[in-house]
């Protein structure tokens, strides 16, 4: 095979597994329904780009019909280059939509310099983006977080939080208008990293509006990326973890009635073995995956 065949060997490997995660995830959590018109908030990044690019895939072989539209906010941040997104979204073929809305100037004369800027912005941002999904018929939006998002901010939760709380794959946005969803639940960053550069998406740089980066985001970012990088599938495991939570193995009592507990007089053979150390796989299939997580190592 010559590198020009391994490419488009390992680009359509890549095209099938990027599909049948979001073709999983839309399944597992029902994210889209016969008739739905679904809004793809695109913000310009790999992320968005990747997930219309895969949504718009799926919807070619879909069992049931459903629309897409694609949008963008303009938050007229300067140096936005706003002919890149309707050239892009043109010549893909998808109907779009670009709201212009000058956020940035809002969030300049409220927030003092030196300050945060996100929690207003993105306040702002959230109230047009509903009222855009109104204007144009949308039931449902569509995110681009990923797996590696959803880890991120568990972890953030957790640290800074005191809160076992993720990133849900479906819920009902705040207003109780809209089903929000999140398709690329399954897929790994590194995966939409290679996709935008197979693709050659036009991507629109994030820091436009000179907003500090959150630093307790970018550590537990990083803190993520090296255990990836010791400890191969280390991630995925954790990911696993997510979807099997044990709430008699918590602590939260609204969760599991731990005052009322009542002996049953009957042996459980899948019952709790109090005495006994857990075992963990040390390897399933990739080193180290099964390893248990402590934090420092
Ligand atoms: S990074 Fe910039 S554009 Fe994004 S939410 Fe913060 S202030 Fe807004």
């Amino acid at each position: 095979m010559n590198s020009h065949d391994k490419q488009a060997f390992e680009a359509n490997k890549l095209e099938k597994r990027l599909c049948r995660q979001v073709g999983q995830a839309i399944g597992d959590f029902n994210m889209i329904e016969k008739g739905d018109r679904v809004m793809v908030c695109m913000s310009g990044g790999k992320d968005s780009y990747g997930l219309l690019d895969i949504l718009m895939k799926l919807r070619q072989r879909a069992p049931v019909p459903f629309e897409l539209v694609a949008v963008n906010l303009d938050q007229k941040q300067p140096g936005f280059p706003e002919e890149v997104l309707p050239a892009y979204l043109t010549q893909a073929g998808v109907p779009f939509h670009i709201e212009a809305q000058d956020t940035y100037s809002i969030v300049k004369a409220k927030i003092p310099e030196g300050k945060t800027t996100c929690s207003l912005c993105s306040r702002l941002r959230r109230g047009i983006l509903y009222s855009v999904a109104r204007r144009l018929g949308c039931n449902k939006i569509a995110l681009g977080h990923h797996r590696d998002d959803m880890l991120q901010t568990f972890f953030l939760n957790m640290f800074f939080g005191g809160k076992l709380k993720g990133m849900p794959p479906k819920l009902t946005s705040d207003n109780g208008e809209f089903i929000v969803v999140r398709p690329l639940a399954y897929v790994a960053e590194n995966d939409l990293i290679r996709w935008a550069e197979h693709r050659q998406f036009p991507i629109i740089p994030c820091n436009l509006c000179g907003s500090q980066e959150n630093m307790q985001r970018k550590m537990v970012g990083q803190m993520l990326r090296e255990w990836d990088k010791k400890y191969p599938g280390r991630l995925e495991t954790m990911f696993t973890a997510l979807q099997n939570a044990v709430p008699s193995h918590l602590m939260d009592a609204s969760l599991f009635d731990f005052k009322n507990l009542k002996t049953t007089g009957v042996a459980d053979e899948n019952g709790d073995i109090v005495f006994d150390e857990e075992t963990f796989p040390e390897t399933v299939g990739k080193p180290f995956a099964g390893v248990p997580l402590v934090m420092g190592q």
